[in-house]
Formats: structure tokens, C-alpha cells, sequence
């Protein structure tokens, strides 16, 4: 096999399929490397595998209150917990052989096993059997991703204390679960499993579940957690788990000794990059995590990192985005500015955003004026019995550019889209406002929030406008 190339990327993800392909698509002779399934944790132990488990489970969630809509349904729904784990794992195999076939329509070289950077311009690979070859590449971009964090001192039995990887994966349900962790990943596995049957315990060590958005929604998700029967801790920590019989007994600040069956850890991510050969080209890393530029070049020219191994957004849009400038850019070509990009939690209902939060902006001191607006004023939120949420939408005081977008509801992670797009333009809130939406759907609470950033939502009451508009007094004043 001829082994030069314009371009090797390593790794499978979501950053590092979508780079092979476009580069192939720009016409780069290309290899790309995994050492694993085709891609990567997206594919097979994230985004996906979560949100086939979490379908069927709001399915259920959706039959079990069906009397609320009138419609009679004998009994509880049901579930075969093998039968949905089979569901999950036929899509995943369907769009790991989806990549295969794409790889072989753009003539991108696949090679199987684990690549390391052995010199410039150099890679070697180990397949599982010890067979080694080796690339040459003018350009290489690494794309290996992350892998759960775990805490040091706890019990090493991944039948019990788990990470998403495993869990995921479970052969059976367990009957008590602690999560430690409620930012996304803990949230949508805490929705999933309650609907499963499972009593979920999730603990939080900051203020509120998913800490890093906007505020107000994460404290509703806590209400509409409790509501459903799973107990929300918040401001509290595991101190300690000890194995003991056939589960495990955690020591939580405040609330003492708690026994679960088994514990998922869902505390963050950590990249992937250790004995990958940085060192040999002297690429810079912090805590584990590749810098980068703007244009996703590491220090090393010729070397750039995308995706959640260079820590700046762990998320798979986020890391295909980045795919594209660094080989826009490695083929010569203008890599583009970096765009806003939309995040999103497949709880029901949903929660997603774009941009900074409001309290982002405070931390900063950005002046801002903010609308917003509950989803359940909404006739179509009414209609189709999806009242929780609200939308919040902050834009600049002088300039009224959007600077965030942020949303609980029915959908949200569909309706982002619009905000996301309207941010990528460098819109407005009166642009937002301006826009015709389709009535009735839930994403006219996004237009009526963005009215809202000037007192005009057609569908608030004057008795919220007088309080916006002392609000907006005193930030002039100040
Ligand atoms: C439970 C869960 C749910 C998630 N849900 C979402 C979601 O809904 N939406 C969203 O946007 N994001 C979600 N994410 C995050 C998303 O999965 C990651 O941000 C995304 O997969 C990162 O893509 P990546 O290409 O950087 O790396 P990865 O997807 O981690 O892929 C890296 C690949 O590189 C391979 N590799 C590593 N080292 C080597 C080597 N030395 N040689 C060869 N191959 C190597 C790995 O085997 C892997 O296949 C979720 C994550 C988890 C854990």
C-alpha cells in the first residue's frame, strides 16, 4: 500500500470521520486511523446509544400519561430491557457501517488500530493483532477524543461504579442508582432510568443541576426531576463510596450514608491523548488537552487537534465544526471565523441554548437587556399538553446584537436551530422578533421573548412590561 498523504487524521468521531471525508471531498489523498469502532464516543458511547435508550424511554413516559390527552391505555406501558438495548445497538452498527461505506465512496484509507506520532510527519500504527505500519502524512490532525473521568480511591469494579461507557451498555437495570454529576450527562440518564423504573438519586456539588446554563433552567429541570420522583440533591458531594454486599454505600455531605445498587460518575471528560507521541514533535498540551488557535493548529505546524481533545467545546457538532476549519486551513483555503454553537440536553422536555447565559454576562458586566417568555402561554404548548418551560433571549444594550439564546421545552433542541442560525448571521433581537413563525408551535415563545427584550411580547401582560421597563431604568442609571 502506498503510504503517503496529503493529509491522516486520527481518530473517528465526529471530529475526525467529518475531517477525512471533507478532506477527501477537497480532494486530499487521505488516511484516517481508529483504533476502536468508526465513530468514536459519539456513535458508540454517547450521543447516540443515550438517545435511542432515552426514546424509548419518553415513549413510555409519553403512554403512561396518555390519560391526561384523553387517550385510554390499559395498565402501565410495559418494557423489555434487552429487546430496547438490541433497538440501540442495530442503530449503532447501521451508522458505524454508514461511515465504513462513506470512507470507501471518497477513496479515504482506512487503517485499523492504534496510531502514535513517531517522527514529523510520522505515524505508526499498531493493530490489535501487533501488526505495525506506518504513514507518512504532510498533514496530521488529531482527533482522539475523551474518555470519562473517574474518581481516584473508589471502588475499581465497573459493574457497579460505573461511567456512561458502561452504562450505556448495562445487561440489566439496577433497582437504586446514585448518579454523581447533574450536568447533562447526569440529567438524561437521571430522566431515563426514572422512566425505566429505577429510583434515581442524582448528586450535585454546585447550587443546581446542569451548572453551566442558564440558571432559571436548571433549576426548573430540578422541580420537574422532583415532581417525577427522583430525589435531586444539590450543594451536597459524595465524600466516600465503599463497596458493600452486592451494591455500595455513599457517604453524601448532609444527607449521610445512602445505599444504591450501583452508581454511574458522570463528573466530566478527560482527552485521550496520552502515549500518542505529542512529546516526539514537541506538540503543547494543557492538563492533557492539545491548544490550539482559532484555526485549530497546535504549536507544530502541520499538526492540528479538533474536537473534545483540545477541551474547548466536548460536544460532536462542535468537534465536525472544528473538522472543517482545520482542514480548510491545512488545504490552504480560508478556515472561516468560529460560529456560535447550539448545545442541547435530551431530557423530556429538552433544554438548549446558544450563546452566553445571563449570567455569564453579569460575571462579565455586559450591559444586556433580556426578554422572556413561558412556553405555556403557548397555544400549541396547551394543545399538545407540553406546558413546562421557558425561553430566555439576551442581547447587547447598545447594540441589540443576540448574544444568547436559552430554552426548557417541548423540542428545544430542534428549535435552537433558529436562534443558532439567527446568531450566525450576527442577527438581532428585533431580527429575532421580526421573524414569522409558524403558528402554532412552541418555537413562537422564542420570537415572543425576543419581543419581549422591548416590553412588545403580544402575548405577556402589561404588569410584566412595568417591571421590565424599571428594570431597564435602573441598568440605564447605572
Ligand atoms: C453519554 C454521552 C452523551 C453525549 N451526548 C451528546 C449529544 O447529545 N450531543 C453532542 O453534541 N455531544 C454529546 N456527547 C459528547 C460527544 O460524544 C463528544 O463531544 C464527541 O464524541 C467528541 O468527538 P471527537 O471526534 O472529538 O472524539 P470521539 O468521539 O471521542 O472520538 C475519538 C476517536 O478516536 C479514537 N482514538 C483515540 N486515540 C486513538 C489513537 N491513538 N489511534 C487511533 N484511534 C484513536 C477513539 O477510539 C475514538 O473512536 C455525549 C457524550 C457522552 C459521553
Amino acid at each position: 500500500m502506498d503510504d503517503r498523504f496529503d493529509i491522516a487524521v486520527i481518530g473517528t468521531g465526529p471530529g475526525g470521520y467529518i475531517a477525512a471525508l471533507k478532506a477527501a471531498q477537497m480532494g486530499a489523498k487521505t488516511a484516517v486511523i481508529e483504533k476502536h469502532f468508526l465513530g468514536g464516543t459519539c456513535l458508540n458511547y454517547g450521543c447516540i446509544p443515550s438517545k435511542a435508550l432515552l426514546a424509548s424511554a419518553e415513549l413510555m413516559y409519553t403512554i403512561n400519561h396518555a390519560s391526561a390527552m384523553g387517550v385510554r391505555v390499559n395498565g402501565n406501558a410495559g418494557f423489555d430491557w434487552p429487546a430496547i438495548q438490541q433497538r440501540k445497538n442495530k442503530v449503532l452498527k447501521g451508522l458505524r457501517s454508514g461511515i465504513k461505506s462513506l470512507f470507501g465512496a471518497r477513496n479515504v484509507t482506512l487503517f485499523s488500530g492504534r496510531g502514535v506520532i513517531t517522527g514529523k510527519g510520522q505515524i505508526t500504527v499498531t493493530a490489535e493483532n501487533g501488526v505495525e505500519s506506518s504513514i507518512n502524512a504532510d498533514k496530521t490532525i488529531i482527533a482522539v477524543g475523551s474518555v470519562p473521568a473517574r474518581i481516584p480511591g473508589w471502588p475499581d469494579d465497573p459493574k457497579r461504579v460505573c461511567t456512561s461507557d458502561e452504562s450505556l451498555h448495562w445487561e440489566t437495570l439496577p433497582k437504586r442508582l446514585l448518579i454523581v454529576g447533574g450536568g447533562v450527562i447526569g440529567c438524561e440518564f437521571a430522566c431515563m432510568m426514572r422512566e425505566y423504573g429505577v429510583e434515581v438519586t442524582v448528586v450535585e456539588m454546585l447550587e443546581r443541576l446542569m451548572p453551566e446554563m442558564e440558571g432559571a433552567l436548571g433549576k426548573q429541570m430540578q422541580a420537574i426531576f422532583q415532581k417525577r420522583g427522583i430525589k435531586v440533591l444539590v450543594g451536597a458531594k459524595v465524600e466516600s463510596l465503599k463497596s458493600v454486599g452486592d451494591g455500595v454505600t455513599a457517604e453524601v455531605s448532609g444527607a449521610g450514608a445512602m445505599s444504591f445498587d450501583r452508581v454511574l460518575v458522570a463528573v466530566g471528560r478527560r482527552p485521550n491523548t496520552e502515549n500518542i507521541g505529542l512529546d516526539t514533535v514537541g506538540i503543547n498540551a494543557e492538563r492533557g488537552f492539545i491548544t490550539v488557535d482559532d484555526k485549530m493548529r497546535t504549536n507544530i505546524d502541520g499538526y492540528y487537534c479538533i474536537g473534545d481533545a483540545n477541551g474547548r467545546t466536548l460536544l460532536a457538532h462542535a468537534a465536525s465544526a472544528q473538522a472543517m476549519m482545520a482542514v480548510k486551513d491545512a488545504l490552504g483555503k480560508d478556515a472561516g471565523p468560529l460560529l456560535p454553537i447550539p448545545w442541547a440536553v435530551y431530557t423530556f422536555p429538552e433544554v438548549a441554548g446558544v450563546g452566553i447565559t445571563s449570567e455569564q454576562a453579569a460575571k462579565r458586566d455586559l450591559p444586556v437587556r433580556i426578554g422572556q417568555f413561558p412556553i405555556g402561554y403557548l397555544g400549541k404548548a396547551m394543545a399538545a399538553g407540553h406546558t413546562e418551560g421557558t425561553v430566555k433571549v439576551i442581547a447587547d444594550y447598545n447594540t441589540d446584537k443576540l448574544l444568547g439564546v436559552h430554552l426548557l421545552g417541548h423540542n428545544a433542541t430542534e428549535i435552537i436551530a433558529s436562534a443558532a442560525a439567527m446568531m450566525t448571521v450576527g442577527g438581532t433581537a428585533k431580527d429575532l422578533a421580526n421573524m414569522v413563525v409558524a403558528h402554532p408551535t412552541i418555537g413562537e415563545a422564542v420570537k415572543e421573548a425576543a419581543e419581549d427584550v422591548y416590553q412588545s411580547a403580544m402575548h405577556l401582560p402589561p404588569r410584566k412590561m412595568m417591571r421590565k421597563e424599571a428594570d431597564l431604568t435602573k441598568m440605564k442609571s447605572k
